[in-house]
């Protein structure tokens, strides 16, 4: 469920017209829903009340500050994979103790920076990375608080770009040397090595791969235990899917995946840390494109829009496939066409939709993507030299621009001419 519905015949974000922000701030635009947003959150917070369990939103689904700040005023913590997103997660108000760091392969400077900053736990995903955590704690005179991501063998079912949990996978450490690791890093000074963490891959539709990891995390987590080492914190990651379209793949509830969690995990005394994106942000966050024009191709009709891959990666890169609706809700005697829906980049490969049924468009009308809150602008680029869309946030019946348009002349600056070609020198 989400809060972009139509009333009145006008595809409302809460109770803002899509059409209202559109006249004011021009296509392409997202749109987010704070209430959406919300209500995700809560439905994790909801299913694992009661218990010691810190819910740390994926910042990399949608680093919007303002987004950050919305979870993290409801008591989000946040998992952050650079630098970069732990400057975001703090400037929108996660507290460091809130905050877990992953990612496979994290700089001396990206961790010193984490450290200084006070996370609650470093997940390393090497054995070189544990050895650049201890050295630079060291040189911080602080103890690393770390977890190690392990690699399950596990197949996540999903797509094999967003499946992280396989053998093979670059991500986190076989899980058969884990006691390993535990052995090198009990002789170091600096780091505390206390949690284990796994993390699948992403739009997993099925608590079945997640049951699996699960198991395999409590198994060594009750090796290591008996081995002596203290194990205080499991982090299950985050991946649980969401609906894309009508009639495709439907996601488990966060209840029934938090029951997934509890009965693996739930018994073991430790802290545990979830770490949802898509599922809290995905379905929280519309594209909204106009029709430039309407092409009747030899077999096909191409309905070319102003918003492309560079806005919206995921079609392009994964086969992803979006609900698409018009702004205006199609009348009762609408005629129903199957058209191409296509950015205007140069690549063939640029394209939203392929034989989707939409009422007749026409140049000037709005469309909106759906579920494009998670893993799409953030994935933006300037590709054709075409600006960075706008990013706005509605809450009742107030909207805001979080992220303005940045335009070519925004990018051009940052360019300049070698002396050597500047003419009339
Ligand atoms: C990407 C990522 C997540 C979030 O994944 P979703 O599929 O968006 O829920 C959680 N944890 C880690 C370590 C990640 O890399």
């Amino acid at each position: 469920m989400d809060h972009f519905q139509y009333h009145g015949g006008r595809l409302r974000a809460e109770d803002v017209p899509l059409e209202d922000i559109a006249s004011e701030v021009g296509t392409p635009f997202y749109c987010y829903s704070t209430a959406t947003l919300e209500r995700h959150y809560r439905a994790f917070a909801d299913a694992f009340a009661g218990m010691d369990a810190m819910i740390c939103y994926a910042v990399k689904a949608n680093s919007n500050i303002a987004v950050i700040g919305a979870l993290a005023g409801l008591g989000a913590g946040a998992d952050v994979v650079s630098g970069g997103e732990l400057k975001r997660a703090l400037a929108a108000g996660v507290p460091p103790e809130k905050i877990v760091f992953s990612g496979v392969g994290k700089s001396e400077d990206e961790i010193a920076a984490a450290l200084k900053a006070g996370v609650a736990r470093i997940n390393i995903e090497s054995d070189p990375e544990l050895d650049c955590l201890n050295r630079v704690a060291a040189s911080l005179g602080v103890t690393a608080s770390a977890g190690i991501r392990v690699n399950p063998d596990v197949d996540a079912n999903t797509h094999e770009k967003i499946s992280t949990g396989k053998r093979g996978n670059k991500f986190g450490i076989e899980w058969t040397r884990t006691h390993e690791v535990f052995i090198r890093a009990s002789a170091m000074d600096a780091v505390s090595l206390t949690g284990v963490a796994v993390h699948i891959g992403s739009q997993i539709t099925d608590l079945k791969p997640f049951e699996e990891a699960f198991v395999r995390v409590r198994g060594l987590a009750a090796i290591l235990r008996a081995d002596g080492h203290l194990i205080d914190s499991l982090d299950v990651g985050g991946g649980l899917g969401v609906s894309y379209e009508d009639g495709g793949d439907v996601a488990p509830s966060p209840a029934d995946y938090a029951k997934t969690v509890k009965s693996a995990l739930g018994d073991l005394g430790c802290k545990l840390i979830i770490e949802p994106g898509r599922a809290i942000a995905g379905n929280a966050g519309v594209l909204v494109m106009r029709v430039i024009y309407v092409k009747e191709g030899a077999s096909r009709t191409f309905v070319i829009v102003d918003a492309a891959m560079n806005d919206l990666l995921r079609p392009a890169l994964y086969g992803a496939r979006h609900a698409i609706v018009p702004a205006r809700e199609a009348s009762s005697g609408a005629n129903w066409r199957e058209v191409d829906v296509v950015g205007p980049v140069c690549e063939t490969g640029d394209v939203f939709a392929k034989q989707m049924l939409l009422p007749e468009v026409k140049t000037g009308d709005l469309l909106a993507i759906r579920t494009a809150g998670a893993y799409a602008a953030v994935m933006g680029s300037f590709y054709n030299s075409r600006p960075l869309a706008p990013e706005t946030l509605v809450k009742g019946d107030a909207f805001q621009v979080v992220r303005e348009r940045i335009s070519v002349d925004d990018l051009m600056a940052r360019e300049t001419m070698p002396p050597w070609l500047e003419s009339g020198g």
